[in-house]
């Protein structure tokens, strides 16, 4: 059911038949990325931050996303750390949450990247529209923990993100120009969602289905909050590519309305602590 509602597809972005198609294959897959995050949680890198091309400002997605999962993780009684680029960092700095700068992949239980780019067959990274992403990326952590055994989730909304590798074909077949901006890097799960930031609620929502600990966790999220700062610091609405309250060309009304409907399902539905 929040599987379902992630993909509500409200910016016509379409997400719609990747996202069917991927749903009839992996029917369970946001619980099947709920168990691995509860089961990994203890130590938990966040890697956020999507550069958009042509002036390579990070954008708006992702962001209050790794924020909630950051509070889930440290809710559950972990330790998570964000690593992403400097202004979102900056913009952030009210949350009092944890950064990191260069981690060392081999003392993390679990590595979850939101929204955060990953190389197309030809090892560069690129936009929906196909322009390349010509800044520092992070995929090569995910890659390495993959190499290293560490449990990794992917969470993403177009096809060219960190993670969306592990539907490299369902990619190519759905998305426009898939073939040459498809991400090769994939996640043990992964986690489609019309919004990524909507993924990440809908991660921990479907996670506090299992662990009545985390019911309460997506009512601590203001993203409105965060979006000002974020784009008080430079940060841009990666459709639009202005420096707006939107996120994917989405008005901020509509996120603060889709995390209340998605937090009170919650509420409704999960166990008491
Ligand atoms: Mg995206
Ligand atoms: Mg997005």
């Amino acid at each position: 059911m929040i599987g379902h509602l992630i993909n509500t597809d409200i910016g016509n972005r379409g997400i719609k038949r990747l996202y069917i198609e991927y749903r009839r294959k992996n029917f369970d897959f946001l619980k099947d990325a709920a168990k691995l995050f509860l089961d990994n949680y203890e130590r938990t890198l966040i890697i956020t931050g999507f550069p958009i091309p042509p002036t390579m400002r990070a954008e708006t997605d992702g962001p209050s996303g790794a924020v909630a999962l950051y509070y889930a993780v440290e809710k559950l009684g972990g330790r998570a750390e964000i690593l992403t680029y400097p202004e979102i960092e900056e913009a952030l700095r009210d949350l009092e949450v944890r950064f990191v700068k260069d981690p060392f992949i081999e003392g993390y239980s679990l590595i979850i990247a939101v929204e955060t780019p990953g190389r197309a067959a030809d090892g560069k990274c690129y936009s929906m529209s196909g322009l390349e992403i010509k800044r520092e990326t992070f995929d090569w952590i995910v890659e390495n923990a993959r190499e290293l055994g560490i449990p990794t989730i992917g969470i993403g909304d177009g096809g060219n993100e960190a993670g969306m590798g592990k539907i490299k074909d369902l990619i190519r077949k759905y998305v426009p120009h898939g073939e040459r901006i498809g991400s090769t890097i994939e996640t043990d799960e992964l986690v489609l969602s019309a919004v990524s930031n909507w993924g990440a609620y809908g991660l921990i929502g479907e996670a506090a289905l299992m662990e009545g600990e985390l019911r309460d966790v997506l009512a601590t999220i203001n993203e409105e909050e965060i979006l000002k700062s974020l784009t008080m610091h430079g940060v841009i609405d990666g459709v639009t590519k202005k420096t707006e309250l939107s996120v994917d060309g989405i008005p901020k009304e509509i996120h603060s309305r889709f995390l209340r409907l998605l937090t009170s399902t919650v509420k409704f539905r999960s166990p008491r602590a």
